[in-house]
């Protein structure tokens, strides 16, 4: 990849009304310098074509290329995978539909990261959340040999003032604990002086560094039936406990939530009758909030389980058999298609998975965030 050009700020303004509208939301309303240093950086300034968007081969990326400004209001955000494919393989994983199978490392990972943190201070990007990594895993066993995620932690807190809240997405916790990241994620948890939002973040008592562990499972045979390459539930907890004894800030996502026995079918049928080990009983659910408020987790982050297209291979006999579930839950027979991936009926969903998982939490006074609402409000 070469240098990019900086272009002037009139030059990078000409840009702006070639945006494709659906990324327009991030220009409006920006202080003309601010809009020119996210067109400098974001804008491929040599395309010939009418309408462009942020769409630079990059590692500190666009949070979602795909998606609309106003049905997936992300912002000016960054999204940092480190590697790519996932090594966990779990059998919903809604990043197959477009990552490889196998999971690899990044070529030139660490030139290709120094780039992008050297253009953004070049452009003066404003600084915006970061998020690792929401396709993958960065805390995989590769990293225990190739170390991106803790190179790419490093260079985040060299160039700080570019980032605002910086998330880390994993199953596998425990694996920061053993290769003594915590000093690391401490360093970043607060914003350094002369920061733009220093004084904002102190004074709303935000940290600067959280990571979301998904603990979707209480029960390992269900974690063994669904997730089969990720770490245990023991293995999880034990890293979770390892974060918030070193005074870490940990969100925790029971997420994906999955429907349960007995099922809201005529007659009623339970997940055993489609083939489907439990995933998530009431007690479980019940199990994990209480967990969550043990340990004092930020809030608890929850989204119903979706069937994506791979987009190589059949799919496993774990989403095949829930893709039959799906379908005799629905009054048409047809299981509903919406956003890529199939999904349950909105009232199915409602009443018989997120209406009991929010009771829960209620009950044991957790807050609960839907995973597009937890995503926006990330500052
Ligand atoms: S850990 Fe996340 S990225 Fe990896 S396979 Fe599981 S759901 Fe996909």
């Amino acid at each position: 990849m070469s240098t990019l050009d900086a272009l002037t700020v009139q030059e990078a303004l000409a840009l702006v009304p070639r945006i494709d509208p659906k990324y327009h939301a991030v220009w409006e309303g920006r202080p003309a310098a601010e809009q020119a240093a996210l067109a400098n950086y974001f804008l491929p300034h040599r395309s010939a074509k009418p309408m462009i968007g942020p769409t630079r081969p990059r590692v500190v990326k666009w949070y979602c290329p795909f998606g609309h400004q106003h049905s997936f209001p992300s912002g000016h955000r960054y999204c940092i995978n480190v590697y790519t494919g996932c090594a966990h393989g779990c059998a919903y994983c809604y990043a197959a539909a477009y990552e490889p199978e196998a999971a690899n490392s990044k070529s030139d990972f660490e030139r290709l990261i120094d780039k992008d943190m050297a253009d953004l201070e070049r452009f003066d990007v404003p600084p915006a959340p970061g998020h690792m990594s929401n396709s993958t895993d960065a805390l995989q066993p590769m990293e225990e040999r190739l170390g991106h995620c803790r190179y790419a932690l490093e260079r985040i807190r060299a160039h700080r003032r570019r980032f605002s809240t910086i998330t880390l997405l994993t199953k596998n916790p425990l694996l920061a604990a053993k290769l003594g990241y915590i000093g690391l994620f401490k360093e970043l948890s607060v914003l350094p002086p002369g920061h733009p939002r220093a004084a904002e973040f102190q004074a709303k008592g935000w940290p600067a560094f959280q990571v979301e562990v998904t603990l979707e499972f209480w029960r390992d045979e269900a974690r063994a039936f669904y997730a089969p390459g990720a770490p245990s539930v023991q293995e999880r907890i034990e890293g979770i406990r390892a974060l918030r004894a070193a005074g870490i800030a940990v969100v925790l996502r029971i997420d994906p939530l999955f429907p349960r026995s007995p099922l809201p079918t005529v007659p009623a049928k339970g997940m055993a009758d489609f083939g489907l080990c439990e995933a998530q009983t009431l007690d479980d659910l019940d199990r994990l909030v209480a967990f969550a408020g043990e340990v004092g987790v930020r809030h608890v982050v929850f989204s119903l389980v979706k069937i994506v297209k791979r987009r190589r291979g059949h799919a496993p006999e774990a989403m095949e058999a829930l893709l039959r579930l799906y379908r005799a839950l629905s009054p048409s027979g047809q299981p509903v298609w919406r956003g890529g991936s199939w999904r349950l009926p909105e009232t199915v969903a409602r009443a018989h998975v997120v209406e009991p998982f929010l009771g829960i939490c209620g009950q044991h006074g957790v807050q609960a965030k839907f995973c597009m609402h937890n995503l926006i409000e990330t500052p």
